[in-house]
């Protein structure tokens, strides 16, 4: 289905199905010999979505070649969050949290809270979901239901948000769907939101993940894959265009930045691509800032 500037959707549609392929590779780790990490809540999501009558078969085809590096990606995130809480960061907005869920899971230190934005249908499928299973979250959770092109830095506000306190940001699976301008805003929103102390961490496509033999090689491996030409590709939810350089943009506004490639950390964490995905794994960045300006 095509994007426009005002789309919204639930849990098993559009933009909303990509959170339930999170939750599957989540499930999936969770089940393995040696699990980066343990998310028993993300097969409740998977079995939740399926008895709504959603057909899982077209994103499930997809999961074995993404498995690995959500695993990665969601390990980067968690070791992320619990740093900044380690060193007395105590308010964490989620953006586009769809089915994470660290706030039920995570060891936060007491007292933290923690806000979750995304669209209203999939935040409300996710509290229905875990409200059903008895799932009690570990810190102060605040859901934020409202589109994140919309004017979110109000609503979270509303919603208890300090901006005068140190806040850790997450960007996990996100940016690739909103155009490179709601990218840019985004941006320029959590900035003016971040005292000084925040932090952020974010999933940013590489230098050269718009390059079209790489996209095209993806688009005839997942043929492959699913033997369907005209099967779901999670690329047609995407705005493919050039976007701004996080790095030297969170640089000039004093935030100290470390990037790591994608392909590095999943060396580091020892799950390397298969051979057969080589060529077609995400050419992504995870970025990490902190905002530190100079005290006198
Ligand atoms: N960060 C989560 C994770 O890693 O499990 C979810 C990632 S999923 C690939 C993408 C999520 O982004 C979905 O939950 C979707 O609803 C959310 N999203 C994308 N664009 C959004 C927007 N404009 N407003 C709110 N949520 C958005």
């Amino acid at each position: 289905m095509a994007r426009n500037d005002h789309d919204s959707w639930d849990i098993t549609d559009s933009v909303g199905a990509t959170a339930l392929g999170v939750a599957m590779a989540r499930a999936a780790e969770s089940v393995c010999d040696c699990p980066l990490f343990t998310d028993r809540y993300a097969q409740f999501f998977v079995d939740a979505a399926i008895q709504r009558g959603w057909d899982s078969s077209a994103i499930a085809s997809q999961v074995p070649i993404v498995k690995d590096y959500a695993a990665v990606r969601t390990k980067w995130f968690d070791e992320y969050f619990i740093a900044a809480g380690a060193n007395g960061i105590d308010q964490v907005v989620i953006l586009a949290a769809g089915l994470d869920a660290r706030p039920w899971r995570l060891p936060w230190v007491s007292g933290s809270a923690v806000f979750e934005i995304d669209q209203p249908q999939v935040l409300a499928f996710k509290a229905d979901t875990l409200a059903a299973r008895g799932a009690r979250s570990t810190a102060r959770y605040q859901a934020v239901p409202i589109d994140l092109r919309a004017d979110w830095p109000k609503a979270l506000r509303e919603a208890g948000f300090d901006p005068s306190t140190p806040t850790a940001w997450s960007a996990e699976g996100l940016l690739p769907y909103l155009s490179a301008t709601g990218q840019d805003l985004l941006f320029e929103r959590i900035v003016a939101l971040s005292a000084n102390g925040s932090r952020i961490a974010v999933e940013a496509l590489g230098p050269t993940a718009l390059d079209p033999d790489y996209l095209e090689q993806g688009r005839q491996y997942l043929r492959g894959v699913q033997g369907d030409a005209d099967a779901a590709n999670v690329h047609d939810l995407m705005f493919m265009e050039k976007r701004t350089d996080l790095r030297p943009w969170l640089t000039e506004r004093g935030w100290a930045v470390t990037v790591i490639e994608a392909l590095s950390l999943m060396q580091r964490y020892d799950r390397p691509p298969d051979h057969a995905l080589k060529d077609v794994a995400p050419r992504n960045v995870f970025i990490e800032g902190r905002l530190h300006t100079a005290r006198r």
